[in-house]
């Protein structure tokens, strides 16, 4: 056989093997990418649908992304910037250059800086759909796959931009997961009193697991299995508080984290998980 061909066959079976991969993996996939300091989670639905919560704080977040994402299904549904701080929006640049993305839900809140505008300059040039949801909105995102908005800042200025964050509730059949952004005991607790059902096999720390979130009113209300915190390893600001751990234990919680696991791919059929790392 000349190279050509073997080449040509090779490329084939790689090809066939993605394929393979994407249309018979049908599992709900949460990719708790390690950014380092920072929160960037890629939620694959058991038909592919591509979601992308925040996108830490680097430049080659596509390329990491890039080993999640199948030859035949490289477009982003949806994207959501939690709040507009660099550790979660930053990365996102390179995946819209590179990735076809069809949605932006954000806070409603900006900030005057050159990195966020930059990256509002680029959503407009790719006409990317802008949108600021409500309290409660549900979105319907596969087959009884849902995304849920439990909480959203009500103003258009906070004191604190961490307070801005939009929390998310993700329900697949009986398996259910929240993901808090950087929210504070203060607005946990408003979440408490807006949402009746909290209870989440899975919960991805606030704050990067800051003792001035993850209180336990919020913790005994979400029960959660796993907590997952993304935090990079030896960060200036210390994180993840040693009083927040505590406090996610207590709660019967397992804790994973990406600055000691890599990346985190946690798997699941609505019912049952199975949890994955890089490391
Ligand atoms: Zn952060």
């Amino acid at each position: 056989m000349t190279k050509k061909i073997i080449f040509t066959i090779i490329t084939i079976f790689i090809l066939g093997f993605y394929y393979f991969y994407e249309k018979n993996d049908k599992l709900l996939n949460i990719v708790f990418i390690d950014v380092g300091q920072g929160d960037a989670i890629l939620i694959k639905s058991q038909n592919g649908k591509n979601i992308l919560i925040d996108g830490g704080p680097d430049s080659d977040l596509a390329e990491k992304m890039s080993k999640f994402m199948a030859y035949r299904n490289n477009k982003i549904d949806l994207i959501i910037i939690s709040h507009p701080h660099r550790d979660h929006y930053y990365g996102l640049i390179s995946v819209i250059k590179k990735y076809k993305t069809q949605k932006i839900i954000y806070s409603g809140i900006d900030v005057n800086l050159q990195d966020y505008n930059y990256m509002k300059k680029i959503i407009d040039e790719y006409n990317l759909v802008f949108i600021k949801p409500k309290l409660a909105d549900k979105y319907e995102i596969d087959e009884g796959l849902y995304l849920s908005i439990i909480y959203m800042p009500k103003t258009k200025t906070v004191d604190n931009l961490n307070d801005a964050s939009v929390s998310i509730k993700l329900t697949y059949k009986n398996f259910d997961v929240i993901f808090n952004g950087d929210a504070s005991c203060e607005i946990e607790n408003i979440i408490l009193r807006d949402n009746s059902n909290l209870k989440s096999e899975i919960f991805k720390a606030s704050h990067h697991a800051s003792k001035y979130s993850n209180c336990d009113n919020l913790l005994n209300s979400i029960k959660p299995r796993i907590t997952v915190i993304q935090s990079g390893a030896d960060n200036k600001f210390g994180h993840p508080h040693q009083e927040a751990m505590d406090r996610i234990i207590k709660s019967g919680s397992k804790i994973l984290r990406n600055d000691e696991l890599g990346d985190i791919i946690i798997k699941s059929d609505g019912d049952n998980y199975q949890i994955y790392s890089s490391k």
